[in-house]
């Protein structure tokens, strides 16, 4: 048997994590890391937050999972809290952000199929897009690495040119059931969505009477300095996809929508055994309580701005290597001149410093949003040491 106990679909790295430490993690030989990645935007509040485990050791001890069959008052709660935090009358939890995306999907189509529109069942979505691994969300994406060996793909899903509004216009017609965006696309970059693009975007749906769809799984809950992106936009989707940060680390996501773009998810339209367990209840509303509060959001900002204008700065000193800073908040994307996936694991092996590969040349600087000046003062050290001792023609 040469096949690897553990399915072989990630090329793994040599940091084998086993333990954190605020915006540290902790290798199995005792190397310390400074962790920029947080998970890909999950650990925002670091590794090792005491009310966040605090809440799940109390949640585990009196009970962990219960059927959806039964009330939940835990449930209740955390969804009451991110209705009253956001655009949403109505929430669903998932465990993660490719199951949020789909019911994102099924719900917008669920909206005009419930009245009897069964031929408006196309989402026209982006260039570049991510949205999962599941068929549903690599249909969703243009994405062919996703889609090779794993044809065919699911029908229902139109690609337009992100932040291009005009080439989403141009793909609408009798079926076209809405959009599906990343507001701040993450995977394909860091690159947020225009203004006019995404308030275009919402003109147009309504206009048609079509959902408005945002997959905002990486670029939500505080990540931007806003709870949620769409906010730095003065619009509001009908629809929205999250997880990643919303958990801080325990699985959970959650599709949020209006109450009528809500209308065809009646009982028995849809379900999850997990979703929306006491749990991850518990996990989501400790980090609810150390997030969404206007302090918090603040001090994202601020750290934020100094964050890029300090990277500013920096790739002043390196005109070959770097471009441009792009980003909102603590979501943040460095764009390379040369290729960025070699420099990214220069950084991992050879300073410490992790960080994350994305589309377009773009190295993803994703901190927990608790990192502390030291720490940011730490990042700046190991990126500008980094930058120095690298070599585009040997990497
Ligand atoms: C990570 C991500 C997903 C998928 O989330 P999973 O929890 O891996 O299923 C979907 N959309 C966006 C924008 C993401 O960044």
């Amino acid at each position: 048997m040469s096949i690897s106990p553990l399915m072989p679909v990630y090329p793994r790295c040599g940091v084998r994590p086993v333990e954190g430490d605020h915006c540290h993690l902790i290798d199995e030989d005792g190397t310390r890391y400074l962790d920029f990645a947080s998970g890909i935007a999950v650990n925002l509040l670091g590794h090792s937050h005491a009310g966040l485990i605090g809440a799940i050791q109390q949640q585990a001890a009196k009970l962990m999972h219960v059927s959806n069959l039964y009330g939940s008052p835990q449930g209740e709660a955390l969804a009451q809290r991110l209705v009253d935090k956001t655009f949403a009358d109505t929430v669903f939890f998932t465990n993660s952000g490719a199951e949020a995306v789909e019911c994102a999907i099924k719900t917008a189509r669920a909206y005009h199929q419930h009245v009897g529109n069964d031929d408006k069942f196309e989402l026209i979505t982006f260039t570049n897009a991510f949205h999962g691994r599941t068929m549903a969300t690599i249909s969703a994406s243009n994405q062919e690495k996703m889609h090779k060996g794993f044809m065919p793909l699911l029908a229902g899903f139109k690609y337009a040119e992100f932040d291009d509004l005009e080439s989403a216009k141009a793909l609408m017609g009798p079926n076209t059931a809405g959009f599906l965006v990343e507001p701040i696309q993450g995977e394909g970059g860091i690159r947020p969505g225009s203004e006019e693009f995404i308030r275009g975007l919402r003109q147009l749906a309504d206009e048609n009477d079509l959902m408005l769809v945002f997959d905002e799984v990486q670029c939500g809950v505080a990540r931007t300095g806003k709870f949620y992106a769409y906010e730095h936009y003065g619009i509001e989707p009908d629809i929205m996809a999250t997880a990643k940060g919303i958990g801080g680390g325990f699985p959970l996501g959650a599709c949020l929508a209006t109450e009528k773009a809500a209308r065809g998810m009646g009982f028995g339209t849809h379900g999850s055994t997990y979703g929306g367990n006491p749990l991850a209840m518990a996990a989501g509303m400790a980090v609810m309580d150390a997030v969404a509060n206007d302090e918090f959001l603040a001090e994202v900002t601020e750290k934020g701005e100094r964050l890029r204008s300090r990277l500013e700065q920096f790739i002043g000193n390196y005109p070959e290597l770097f471009e441009l800073v792009r980003g909102k908040g603590l979501m943040l994307g460095l764009k390379m001149k040369v290729e960025s996936r070699p420099f990214y694991v220069h950084l991992r092996d050879n300073h410490q410093l992790l960080t994350v590969a994305a589309g377009d040349n773009t190295l993803r600087i994703l901190p927990p949003l608790v990192a502390d000046d030291a720490e940011f003062d730490e990042f700046f050290d190991k990126l500008s040491a980094g930058a120095a001792s690298f070599d585009p023609a040997t990497a």
